[in-house]
Formats: C-alpha cells, structure tokens, sequence
C-alpha cells in the first residue's frame, strides 16, 4: 500500500495586493512541477470562512475533527515539551515574566516583561520549582524553548477542571491576575486555588533564585514570576494508529505541532536545526523526511516560517522563504508516486497584510499515480481553484489521500 506525505507551509495562503501574492510572486519551479503532476484545488482546513487555528488546522489535515477533539492550547503545547500528559490533565503555557511591586505577594506585583528579558537558560529555574512548589495534586512544570514553559496538573482523586481564568494579564504594565473559577463547580473553585497557591510558591522560589541574582548583577531581567495561559483539559483522543490505522510520523521544529505529534502518539524526532523560524535547517527536515517515510505511513512535514513572516507583514520575507521552500523540497520530486502520495498544502491563509489567520481558502495539490492531472500548472492559490478538486475541506483531504493510496474501506455493501 502507498504511503501519504503531507507537506505543511503554515499560513502560506494570502490575500492579492494588486493581485499578487507572496506564492504567486514567488519563483517555485519545484512547487510548479508538482502542481503540473498532480490534481489541484482549494481548501477550507475547518470550513469556509472559519479562521482556522495552526493546532485545529492540523487536527482537520490528519483526520481529526477539531471540533470533537479540541479542548484548548495547553495540552498540545506540554506534549510539545516532552511532558507525557494523560487524559484529564489539566495544562497552561507558561512564560517566564519579570515582575515588579511591593510586598510577598505576586498578585500584588505588575507586569515588567512579559518574557523576562526572551531568557533563554531556564533549565535551573525548572528543577528549582518542580523540588520547591507543593500542591495538593502531582503537577509537572516543563520549560520550553525560550522564555516558554508548560505547567501540567495531573488529576488523580481530585477531580480538575479547566474552566478557570489565565494569571496572564497579556499586557506590561497590569497586576498579575488571580486565577478565577469560570463556572460554579467545586472542581474550578479547587483547580483555581491550586493555580493561585502554585503562582505564589513559584513566585517566592523564583524571586530568590540565584540565577536571577546573577542575571540582575548582569543587568539582565530577572524571570521572577510565571504567567499562566491557554488552559486545557487533555482529550481522550484516540492514536493516529487507533484512529486511522496507520503509523505517524511528524517533523517539525515548532513546538505546538510537535505536540500534536506526541499527542496521536506519532514519532516525532528533534531534528538538528529545525527551529521553526526562517533560519530553520530544511536540508536536515528533508532528509528527515525521506528516512520517515521509509518507516511510516503517513508523514508530516510542517515548516512554519511562511507563517511567522505572515504575522510581521513582510511580503517580500515570506516570497523569499517560499523560494527557498521551494529549492529544498527538491529532493522530494524523485519520490516514486506510484509509492507514494505527496500533498503540498497549507494549514491556513495568514495574509501579510491583515497579519493574522483568515479563512481564505489554501491551494493544494495531490500527487500520486492514478490521479487525474489537471490543466494547473502552477502552484498559487490565485490557481489552484482550477484544479479537478475543486473546493474540499481538511477533512475531505483526508479521505481523498487515504482513498487514493487504498487505504478506505467501503461504505456499504
Ligand atoms: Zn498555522
Ligand atoms: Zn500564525
């Protein structure tokens, strides 16, 4: 049976300016090559207009319906970490922030830097609050990378919830905020008392923490505080094996689709140099790629910096950063289609000038023996629409891929 390789450029889709965009300005003789092989067309990730997330965008792309399995941020990103999260976990991103204010009290204190100075060594800071901070359930704090971090509660006895607000005022300036309970359950009142005692404790490690004394004789900002956000509760959410009956593998450097990856229990290397910016090492995700699917049948390759160039509103950034997408994925034109299903496509548009997702449409192509070429011949979503797809969604993709490489079964007799 073939195998599928899905190719992820994240926020690739745009919106013209004078009719142009970054893909369709773009030299992509590479991508243009798979698009005069294969069958084009549009797609809506979620559904049309719905301004799809990176974390429910993928979901949809590897056949989960994310309105079924999505239960918030937090548990993909501590999967993402490395933290093994279980069903009914209870899971926040974290940044490491620097505060300021009078008195023992971290509620007392406003916000100076909401990444405390983009610290990167936090390993020190880990270990100092997962010996120091005690609560009355087992909890798992992760630093990420940079400034970021994941805290996971772990609901034993006790039922958790996530009903519960962010300490994170998302602004500088602004007192922390208490975590608050936001339904009347005795689960939210504990769980939002548990946040509260675990910003207090972690407050007073930090604070006196001597990498920060080290840090503010350097004249750096001190990471004396973490900010809570994007709670979660981890889903029962079945494996991409048990769901789909086939083995995953995700290569990406970001941590949220990594997390997705450790989530449907894929294997999800650390690939030297992906970083999941625009300085990222495609050569060794490529190769990473190639060894992937040897193994696998199904795999991911996500690159995310088409989206973080998106976010800035640089045009010509992200025109270059597909250009260079496009001379890396060379290698992937040698593939054998009558192996395996290649699809080139996008999680959703981010516009360069609105800087944020949208729901327009991304293009995709699917090449593999059998399919019906089409009359594109370029990959743009300015093009794509032309194509014998038409206009499907992530979940229709699915299908489609796993239809042309028989791995179907039938409906009906
Ligand atoms: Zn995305
Ligand atoms: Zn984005």
């Amino acid at each position: 049976m073939s195998k599928v390789l899905l190719v992820v450029l994240d926020g690739l889709g745009d919106r013209p300016i004078n009719g142009k965009t970054p893909l369709s300005e773009a030299k992509t003789p590479n991508m243009d090559r798979l698009a005069e092989m294969g069958i084009n067309g549009i797609m809506d990730t979620i559904s049309p207009g719905i301004r799809p997330g990176s974390d429910t965008g993928h979901l949809a792309l590897l056949g989960y319906d994310p309105y079924k399995y999505y239960t918030g941020r937090g548990p993909i990103e501590a999967a993402g970490t490395g933290v093994d999260v279980k069903p009914g976990d209870v899971a926040f991103r974290v940044n490491f922030a620097t505060v300021e204010g009078e008195g023992e009290s971290v509620f007392e204190k406003v916000v100076v830097d909401r990444r405390a100075g983009r610290i990167s060594e936090t390993d020190p800071l880990e270990k100092a609050i997962n010996e120091g901070v005690k609560l009355e359930v087992d909890f798992v704090f992760r630093r990420g990378s940079g400034h970021r971090g994941a805290l996971v509660l772990r609901n034993t006895e006790v039922g958790l919830s996530d009903k519960v607000s962010d300490t994170d005022p998302h602004k500088v300036g602004e007192k922390v905020k208490k975590c608050k309970p936001l339904e009347d359950t005795e689960e939210a009142k504990r769980t939002a008392e548990i946040v509260n005692s675990f910003m207090e404790q972690s407050h007073r490690i930090l604070e006196k923490h001597p990498l920060n004394a080290e840090r503010e004789k350097k004249g750096l900002l001190k990471a004396n505080a973490v900010l809570l956000r994007g709670v979660g509760k981890c889903p029962h959410i079945p494996s991409f094996e048990e769901m789909h009956g086939m083995k995953l593998a995700v290569i990406a450097g970001t941590t949220l689709i990594k997390g997705i990856g450790r989530l449907l229990k894929g294997y999800v290397p650390d690939v030297e140099g992906a970083t999941g910016n625009k300085n990222t090492n495609l050569e060794n995700k490529i190769k990473e790629t190639l060894k992937a699917i040897k193994e696998y049948d199904f795999v991911l390759l996500h690159i995310k910096a088409t989206d973080e160039l998106s976010h800035d509103g640089n045009f010509e950034g992200k025109k270059e950063f597909i250009e260079k997408v496009d001379r890396a994925i060379e290698p992937l034109l040698s593939l054998d289609f009558g192996e395996v299903c290649l699809i080139l496509t996008a999680d959703h548009s981010t516009p360069v000038k609105v800087k944020e997702h949208t729901g327009d449409p991304v293009p995709v192509v699917v090449v593999h023996e059998g399919v019906r070429v089409d009359d594109v011949k370029e990959f743009s979503e300015l093009k794509a629409w032309k194509g014998g797809l038409c206009r499907i969604r992530g979940l229709d993709l699915f299908r489609i891929a796993l239809d042309l490489v028989d791995r179907m079964e039938k409906f009906g007799a």
